[in-house]
């Protein structure tokens, strides 16, 4: 049993490999938080938590917790144009949005984040080539800077300090609220097309193929499950889901446009096997049995919510990684680099560190935002026990930065800090805007200083 010091509170990253004891701020009106950040020389701003590492965990100082300040200011459902407080979830705007016909047009494999934490790490969904990444949906965002003031930041107003601050990490300053464009929609309805493939080069074509009609539309979003336990040339078989927007003629009679979000919510809840419980021999089952019992099949209906955010369904997932923890390691790489994808998953294999959960997606779009994760190619996630890891992935790294990609620092705890002005080269830029922005260092996190990013 821990005892907490009075005044602290215990908290971690999503993935729960990183703990800290901490002091912690949540104010909830204006005043109150310019006194609470000018009263604190090192501050760790932090919406829901769900960066899987230590992105929103401090070093020192204290964390800002935004999650008080989450009202929808306002809707207009005549442009689509939504006015809301950084911390509210991208669940509650969805719950008010959608049924009005509305939808946010990029949602992460997960509504429980903030809109602040969307857009400070300028997240993707599965329809990146067609529609981008959060910040290109943000009109404009007001930022608390370190010395107290607010400023009104759009890719017209200071574009430097906007970008800077689209996948900043937190480290320019709070956001406070944004305007974000939201996209019309008929229903919340989509019709998924599922095709199982047989090898990792089949899986490779069936993306390929599909990434060109999603640069043509922003609605269709594609993901594959892959296979990492499969043996010899089976490796890399998987699942390939394509899905898009189905319109009311595409509903059977009985069938509302938009299903009630909460009763949806509950019928999906998927129940996990107990804490701990992933490890070699499970992840080879679970993956085998899902390939075989899937099929591919066309035109099949499902609830948007649940096709964007499957993981809502099982939120003991990290607990299944036993006490330690998950470590999810997410890089992407350029459109002809496609093979770092296989010697990636090929590393891993053959050194005891086969994911238990492996996902890829295209991606489309370069930003203007120098740190943020998207670049034109191809983006693979896996999921391992933080007990495999140790500094195993460091080569790894080395591939995926000769190949000209990066490492998602959303998700980070284990990228070599040397290569990161590699991953990201226009480190230098965003470094010199962020100490415009902040030239006594309030803003921090330990994932800024262990990989260097303030210096
Ligand atoms: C199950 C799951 C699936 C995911 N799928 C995806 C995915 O498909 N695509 C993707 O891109 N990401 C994905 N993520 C990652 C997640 O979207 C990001 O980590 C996101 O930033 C988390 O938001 P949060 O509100 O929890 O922020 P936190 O984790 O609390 O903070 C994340 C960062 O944002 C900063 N921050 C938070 N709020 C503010 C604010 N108001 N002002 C300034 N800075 C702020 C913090 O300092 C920190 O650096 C997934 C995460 C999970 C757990």
């Amino acid at each position: 049993m821990t005892l907490e010091h009075p005044g602290l509170q215990a908290l971690s990253g999503w993935g729960r490999t990183v703990h800290r004891s901490t002091p912690v701020r949540r104010p909830t009106y204006d005043g109150g938080l310019v006194e609470a950040v000018l009263a604190e020389p090192r501050i760790t701003v932090r919406g829901a938590g769900r960066s899987y590492g230590d992105a929103a965990l401090p070093n020192d100082g204290i964390v800002l917790d935004l999650t008080s300040r989450n009202r929808i200011v306002s809707f207009d459902e005549r442009d689509g144009v939504l006015i809301v407080e950084s911390g509210a979830l991208l669940r509650d705007v969805i719950d008010q949005t959608l049924p009005l016909g509305w939808k946010l047009p990029v949602v992460p494999g997960t509504e429980r984040v903030t809109v602040g934490g969307a857009i400070a790490s300028d997240v993707h969904g599965k329809n990146h080539p067609g529609a981008g990444s959060f910040g290109r949906q943000v009109r404009w965002l007001a930022l608390l800077r370190s010395d107290g003031n607010i400023v009104q930041l759009s890719p017209g107003q200071d574009a430097d300090a906007f970008w800077a601050t689209v996948g900043g990490m937190g480290l320019t300053g709070v956001i406070l609220h944004a305007a974000i464009q939201l996209r019309r929609v008929e229903t919340g309805w989509v019709i998924r097309n599922r095709q199982r493939t047989r090898s990792l080069d089949e899986t490779f074509e069936a993306m390929q193929s599909l990434a060109a009609q999603q640069e043509l539309d922003p609605d269709r979003h594609v993901v594959a499950w892959v296979d990492a336990h499969a043996p010899g040339a089976s490796l890399g078989r998987g699942i390939v889901d394509e899905f898009y927007g189905a319109s009311t003629l595409d509903l059977p009679g009985s069938v509302a446009p938009y299903p009630e979000a909460r009763t949806a919510a509950s019928r999906w809840r998927r129940s996990l096997p107990g804490p701990g419980v992933v490890s070699r021999a499970t992840i080879a089952a679970a993956s085998a049995a899902r390939w075989h019992l899937s099929r591919s099949a066309n035109s099949q209906l499902a609830t948007l919510r649940s096709a964007l955010c499957p993981l809502d369904r099982a939120d003991s997932w990290p607990a299944a990684f036993g006490r330690r923890g998950l470590v999810q390691y997410q890089f992407a790489v350029p459109p002809d680099e496609l093979g770092v994808v296989r010697d990636v998953l090929e590393y891993l294999g053959t050194h005891g560190m086969t994911p238990a959960l492996a996902t890829l997606k295209n991606l489309g779009f370069d930003s203007s935002a120098p740190l943020s994760f998207p670049i034109p190619g191809w983006t693979l996630a896996v999921d391992l026990p933080a007990r495999w890891v140790h500094d195993s992935l460091r080569p790894v790294d080395k591939l995926v930065a000769g190949a000209g990609g990066r490492v998602y620092l959303a998700k980070d705890t284990v990228t070599d800090p040397d290569l990161i002005p590699v991953m990201y080269p226009r480190l230098a830029n965003w470094q010199h805007t962020r100490h415009r922005l902040d030239p006594i260092g309030r803003w921090s996190s330990g994932l800024a200083e262990r990989l260097g990013l303030l210096a």
